[in-house]
């Protein structure tokens, strides 16, 4: 074993060139321990006799280069989305509009008037910044912004129906994904629970039966990830509110993802739209920021003054409510929905909405840069707990490759990590859901996997 007093101190490799260099890119006390800990790790294998000679001081200062690299990689990092799957809650959901990210990193880059009238010159209220568009986009008489649907969900149901009674239909006690489920939320609310119906069917009576007791709220909640078909029925939302308004009871809508668009015109099954949950008089209406709207992650919840202004004013409106930079990047998503150019600017409908022929010529683009691979039809997915089971006619780049998950793992491993999938041995890639201008770093990343 070399004598370990032979290796060089700390204060040594300090005062290299390569050091300096890392102390301006990481900071001193970080450089600091990453000498510390490669010298250790020499010193240790030295001792063990996996080490023979004392290595380089370039050497060790290129072991402290990769610890500090590591340490201060992000794990939050952007990846390429060839999956076909357009609300893909795993990869974040929806990819935000030109003028969502200019107006998120506007606001996040200064002061605002978040809780500031511009006019008095005193406190104002950061529940007024999106409420005046989603008031003018949907005609309800009040709205406000949280954090999430979830959020939106267990503040509505706490603020209105604590200790109370909810009633809601046995087919739409779901879980949503990531251990979200209806039932745990409206318990976590302190709400009763009165459920009516089966799971496949409920009737208008059970309702009336049930709303014969005092009854707070009558609930609906979207399926979101999952279908009933065969023998199943459901009263129309608008029979449900009459009957709950009779009882003079309240209707609260979760639509879970909440379209402002008939999603029938892309031929996708027909999906409640917000405005159709006003029209049938719901009173209060919950829905996702980052679902079909295609925003930031929020939640929404759009109704009757007197009840929003009581959700307001709940204890829990606090904890959940939404940052400046998502109460900014909301108001932008609307504003497109509100200059009716939701169909170009919002990238979530752009890939709904692209025409078969244009996805066809990208994937037909993708091979000739390649010089292989072959062009199929296949379907994407909407995804995110929306329209479930619901495609969309595409065209897919399919890849002959001698293992498909080894290279799944590999295109996963590139410096711009994309993310496709594989079917009867071949690797699938689906352009509807990679961003047009990412189609050079997508070949790159495919160049470099293929070598
Ligand atoms: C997705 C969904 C939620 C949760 O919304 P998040 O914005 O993900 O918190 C709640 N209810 C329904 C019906 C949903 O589909």
């Amino acid at each position: 074993m070399p004598d370990l007093r032979a290796l060089p101190s700390v204060e040594k490799l300090l005062q290299t060139r390569t050091a300096a260099e890392l102390v301006a890119a990481y900071g001193r006390p970080l450089t600091l321990q990453a000498i510390r800990t490669a010298l250790n790790d020499i010193r240790a294998r030295l001792s063990r006799g996996s080490a023979v000679t004392i290595p380089k001081h370039g050497r060790m200062l290129k072991k402290a280069q990769a610890l500090l690299e590591d340490w201060t990689t992000p794990t939050l990092l952007p990846v390429i989305n060839a999956t076909g799957v357009i609300l893909h809650t795993n990869l974040g959901r929806a990819p935000l509009s030109t003028a969502t990210r200019q107006s998120m990193e506007v606001i996040g880059h200064g002061y605002s008037t978040l809780e500031f009238n511009l006019e008095s010159g005193k406190r104002g209220s950061r529940l007024i910044h999106a409420e005046a568009v989603l008031k003018q986009l949907t005609g309800a008489e009040a709205a406000m912004v949280v954090n999430n649907n979830a959020s939106a969900v267990l503040l509505t149901l706490s603020a209105l129906a604590r200790r109370r009674k909810v009633v809601i239909a046995r087919s739409q006690l779901v879980e949503i994904g990531g251990g979200f489920r209806i039932p745990d939320v409206m318990k976590q609310s302190g709400a009763k629970l009165v459920e009516v119906g089966t799971t496949n069917k409920v009737h208008l009576e059970d309702y009336e039966n049930a709303l014969e007791e005092p009854t707070a709220l009558v609930m609906l909640a979207h399926r979101s990830n999952f279908k009933i078909i065969g023998f199943t029925e459901e009263p129309a939302l608008k029979e449900i509110v009459r009957v709950s308004h009779a009882a003079g009871v309240p209707v609260a809508d979760d639509l879970g993802s909440g379209t402002f668009l008939d999603t029938e015109r892309f031929g996708l099954v027909h999906e409640r739209t917000v405005q159709e949950s006003l029209a049938a008089e719901a009173d209060v209406i919950c829905f996702s920021g980052d679902k079909l709207l295609g925003g930031p992650q929020a939640g929404i919840i759009i109704g009757r003054a007197g009840l929003i202004a009581k959700i307001k004013k709940h204890p829990l409106a606090r904890a959940v409510r939404a940052d400046k930079v998502c109460l900014a990047g909301v108001t932008a998503t609307l504003m497109h929905y509100l200059k009716d150019e939701a169909l170009r600017e919002i990238p979530i409908w752009r890939m709904i909405s692209t025409a078969l022929e244009h996805i066809e010529a990208r994937a037909k683009n993708w091979v000739k840069s390649l010089g292989q691979g072959e062009v199929i039809p296949g379907k994407s997915a909407i995804g995110g707990g929306s329209l479930p089971g619901e495609t969309l006619p595409t065209y897919l780049l399919a890849l002959d490759v001698p293992s498909p998950d080894r290279f799944l793992a590999k295109l996963r491993a590139q410096q711009q990590p994309v993310i496709a999938r594989t079917e009867n041995d071949r690797v699938l890639l689906d352009p509807r859901t990679v961003l047009p201008e990412q189609d050079g770093a997508l070949l790159v990343t495919l160049q470099n996997t293929l070598k």
